[in-house]
């Protein structure tokens, strides 16, 4: 006993829970997922709601003392009801995903771990299980065989965006010291890098913190299925090198955000060859469905990346954030992150799994475990029964494709690749003033607006929700499937919702 009366196995301020408490804590939460899990569509997509409204239910002071397991369960069930449900299956705005019950579980249970997976020693098992979890993402995609497994490797990230961060901070250093080494790169020469306009808008924004400038990222045009074209690309690279720039990467979309087309990555793969570029795909909306049979073909050539990204948040269905970041050779993040020539000569010892560190090969220190959301999710589906999901999302995209080419007051404008379907509600009048030409423009203009209150109206309705993409500068209600739970009804009803809130919106 010390002098104060504790016996030196108990503190006063200790968080502990007793065991009763914390299972009655464990229950309230539970109960609280287990109810978005088993019928998100419960609740409207989007909530009946305003900033102020949500300002006096949640906008409290500090509370000094503790308010209990009743008011929490009741604030919290609360902020439920006030959020956007991705999971409902008709939440078709960006790119929304439920999460499945296994990677809610397996979050939850990550985060009671609460492992910091820096490295092998700070985190044995999630290293691992990382490192397993990005080889089976690999996998997914086709990404690796031949050769590949030998020195293919990487890391999961937050999400897309920090994955083509990292990608192309390697790309850029990678390049930069072989072209010195060489004696090729000129004090001050600009190394620009080159992607379609289709690009999503963290490849222009990594550029921007690099250092590299945005307008170091050459645009290139997209063809008329918003693909990069390749010719084009081929084109401006040779100009820019005969004008003494240094091209020194190339980005194409295995997938892109607005409507979901896929590069030509086979024949992108072959101008970066040909002009030493770091060849990357930021495949953050798209790479998983090529674990979908139907969209193999598509992806043909990703095995020539030097760098890819992907979003299992997205299409892996796993709780947010969770982006994963894969590189054909792993020893090239690690010399550009170690920063000194010294990463070469570790190539020479053998690698010991014992000194592995993610540090190594991304920007993080403390990191959460992710993998065991990505993990958890593949042992317990299988990849058959994943990609089965993906395959049935992408269908069920086609489907809605099929129905707006079948309406008369709906006009396809983007060719549906995966599970994006671009389109706009067009009136009967509208549709003849577009056949003329002197009244197409005008007509047009007409129609983005009519469209953009259109999904205004549908957003609040909180039936279905869509967002919108700019196409060629026109208006196009976007519907993105990245949802298990997505039927064709629900694309019916869709349709009819919107078909309603645009005759609303003119009568
Ligand atoms: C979503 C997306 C990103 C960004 O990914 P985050 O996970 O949102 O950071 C990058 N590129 C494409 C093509 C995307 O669809």
């Amino acid at each position: 006993m010390s002098t104060d009366g504790h016996d030196g196995g108990a503190r006063a301020g200790t968080l502990d829970l007793p065991r009763e408490e914390l299972e009655e804590l464990g229950r309230a939460f539970t109960r609280l997922a287990l109810e978005h899990l088993s019928g998100p569509e419960a609740l409207p997509v989007f909530p009946d709601t305003s900033a102020e409204r949500l300002a006096g239910l949640f906008g409290g002071g500090l509370p000094a003392e503790g308010a209990g397991l009743e008011a929490l369960a009741r604030a919290c069930a609360e902020v439920f009801r006030q959020s956007r449900q991705n999971g409902h299956p008709r939440m078709f705005g960006y790119v929304a995903s439920p999460a499945t019950p296994v990677g809610a579980w397996a979050s939850l249970a990550a985060a009671a771990l609460n492992s910091n997976v820096t490295s092998w020693r700070s985190a044995p098992g999630p290293t691992e299980v990382e490192r397993t979890a990005v080889r089976w993402l690999a996998e997914l995609i086709g990404f690796g065989g031949e050769g590949l497994n030998e020195t293919c490797g990487g890391l999961l990230t937050s999400g897309g965006s920090m994955a083509n961060l990292n990608a192309l901070f390697v790309a850029h250093r990678t390049h930069a010291r072989d072209a010195s080494r060489r004696g090729l790169w000129g004090e001050g020469a600009p190394a620009t890098l080159y992607a379609s306009d289709q690009v999503h808008l963290s490849i222009p924004k990594a550029a921007d913190i690099l250092g590299l400038g945005r307008e170091q990222v050459r645009v290139v045009p997209s063809d008329g299925g918003f693909r990069l074209d390749v010719r084009a690309l081929r084109e401006r690279v040779e100009a820019d090198r005969r004008n003494g720039l240094r091209p020194f990467c190339v980005v194409a979309s295995a997938g892109t955000v607005s409507t979901g087309a896929v590069d030509a990555l086979d024949e992108v793969a072959g101008v970066a060859r040909e002009h030493s570029l770091w060849f990357h795909v930021d495949g953050a909306y798209g790479a998983l469905a090529a674990s979908a049979g139907s969209k193999r073909a598509l992806f043909k050539g990703i095995e020539e990346a030097d760098s890819v990204s992907l979003d299992p948040h997205k299409w892996l269905y796993t709780p947010l954030g969770c982006g994963c970041l894969l590189f054909r050779e792993a020893e090239r993040a690690r010399v550009a992150f170690a920063g000194t020539e010294e990463g070469y000569i570790k190539v020479f010892e053998r690698e010991e799994a014992e000194a592995f560190a993610f540090w190594d090969y991304g920007t993080e220190l403390s990191r959460p475990f992710r993998a065991l959301k990505v993990w958890a999710t593949l042992l317990y589906y299988g990849a058959r029964r994943v990609s089965a999901a993906i395959e049935e999302d992408c269908a069920t995209a086609a489907y809605m494709a099929e129905r707006v080419r079948a309406s008369e007051d709906f006009e396809l404008l983007a060719p549906v690749t995966l599970g994006i379907c671009c389109f706009r509600y067009v009136p009967a009048d509208a549709r003849r003033g577009l056949e003329d030409e002197e009244t197409r423009e005008g007509t047009n203009a007409r129609l983005d607006d009519l469209n953009e209150r259109v999904m205004h109206r549908v957003q609040r309705g909180g039936e279905a929700y869509v967002s919108n993409a700019l196409l060629r500068g026109r208006f196009a209600l976007r519907a993105s499937i990245t949802n298990y739970r997505t039927t064709r009804r629900d694309i019916d009803f869709t349709l009819e919702v919107i078909r309603r809130a645009a005759r609303e919106l003119e009568g």
